[in-house]
């Protein structure tokens, strides 16, 4: 297994382009915590991957929470005295608060206000809402329409569907050689918003076709939940599941071209968090964020029920940049290259927690001889020689089955590229084993 000559072998650009394209056919689909929006896009994620979808029914107590209603929305539309449309559903989903119950009357301008959301600061743009767990009805449309309002008589119709069904929730498995899990997750709540979080989901899709097709140390479980009630539902139908998860990345805002951010998990010096650390390093702008109690599922695999070992990759962090949850967050906000970028950081991060073990140095008195070995000077000329030959010596120093092959680049300052090769010689030679 050579995960980084596999991972090379990869033409980024392309692949940018074909999770471009899956974005494009995802943009348009109403999607929410539940309905038949999730449905769809897991449908065409399926052609991709094959995805396990898993309905839990309306009613159902996930820990502290209650499955809702499943919302379904077929058309809405405000239509002025003159019976001409002003707002279309079918021209943006976002023109309705999403989970609105149904509507069919006429009313006063008034009345009508109280349902209106626009964004005053961007008055070109529309705001994407939700009320999910109070029924009510709105519309949301650009600050400057709604100043042309006039005092007059107004047609209300959304033909929605609030009733018993399900929530939805998909789920790929990649089995590896042992039980010890690494966990994507990414929300899949969002209508037609790009970078929060079509660029979560096909990132995620991409990564799992990839690593579907290798041998690897580690399986990997991919979610696509709905946020927060679904990564909730998943967790208590899986609870007992979640003791083998090692490591775990909740993946969103991945498309757009700020510097990449990493959160660390609520243990904050878990094995990702040190390892996301090493690999932002060398990443233009790169920040590493301490963990808080705020953001996307992150908050529930980091409750303290469960404090797993999982941090947040994202680029700008949300609430950080204006176009986040408003209509500006569309297909031109992201870009092809940054979803690439972005998918061979974490196929950087796969290499890394793959090699990461820890190795016992089998002839730990006095130095080994490497020549006899075949080891010492064995590739001289080549332009790492220097490198080489100190990563057999730190690595045969280390490895007392305390300090993983990434304490070793940490305290050598070699890459982990070579550590990696250089402990592959050296079990070959009987020099290390792993600690188990
Ligand atoms: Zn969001």
């Amino acid at each position: 297994m050579n995960l980084i000559e596999d991972f090379q072998k990869i033409d980024s650009d392309y692949e940018g382009k074909l999770m471009f394209e899956l974005t494009e056919r995802l943009y348009p689909i109403c999607r929410s915590i539940t309905g038949n929006g999730v449905r769809e896009t897991l449908s065409i994620l399926q052609e991709f991957i094959p995805i396990k979808g898993t309905e839990i029914p309306s009613g159902t107590k996930v820990f502290d929470w209650e499955i809702p209603d499943e919302w379904n929305i077929e058309d809405a539309w405000i239509k002025n005295s003159r019976g001409e449309k002003i707002v279309d559903f079918k021209k943006s989903n976002l023109h309705v608060l999403n989970y609105s119950i149904p509507i069919d009357k006429k009313i006063g301008l008034s009345e009508l206000k109280e349902h209106l959301y626009t964004l005053p600061d961007y008055p070109e743009w529309v705001p994407y809402r939700t009320s999910y767990y109070k029924r009510q009805w709105g519309f949301c449309l650009p600050h400057n329409q709604f100043e042309t309002l006039e005092d007059e008589e107004y047609h209300v119709s959304i033909n929605s569907k609030l009733e018993p069904g399900s929530l939805t929730y998909g789920e790929f498995f990649v089995p590896g050689e042992t039980r010890k899990e690494v966990l994507f997750s990414c929300h899949i709540c969002h209508p037609s918003l790009c970078n929060d979080n079509l660029s979560g989901i096909v990132i995620a899709t991409w990564l799992a076709k990839i690593l579907s097709k290798l041998n690897l140390r580690y399986s990997y479980r991919f979610l696509f939940v709905p946020g927060t009630i679904g990564s909730i539902a998943w967790l208590a139908m899986n609870e007992q599941r979640t003791k083998n998860i090692t490591h775990g990345v909740v993946l969103t805002l991945l498309g757009d071209s700020s510097a990449f951010h990493y959160k660390k998990s609520r243990q904050e010096t878990a094995e990702i968090d040190q390892i996301m650390t090493y690999l932002l390093k060398d990443q233009e702008n790169a920040k590493i964020l301490d963990f808080s109690p705020y953001g996307y599922d992150e908050r529930q695999f980091c409750s303290p029920g469960f404090n797993l070992p999982v941090g947040r990759l994202s680029r700008k962090p949300f609430g950080e940049f204006p176009e986040y949850h408003t209509s500006a967050d569309n297909l031109s906000f992201i870009k092809s290259e940054n979803l690439s970028r972005s998918l061979m950081l974490l196929l950087k991060l796969i290499t890394i927690i793959e090699g990461n073990r820890t190795w016992i140095n089998l002839n730990p008195k006095g130095e080994p001889q490497l020549g006899k070995r075949g080891l010492y000077n064995s590739i001289g000329g080549i332009s790492q020689h220097k490198d080489y030959q100190m990563a057999l010596l730190w690595i045969l120093n280390l490895s007392d089955g305390n300090s993983s092959l990434l304490d070793i680049t940490l305290k050598s300052g070699i890459s982990f590229e070579i550590l990696l090769k250089v402990a592959d010689e050296l079990v070959g030679v009987g020099l290390l084993r792993e600690k188990i």
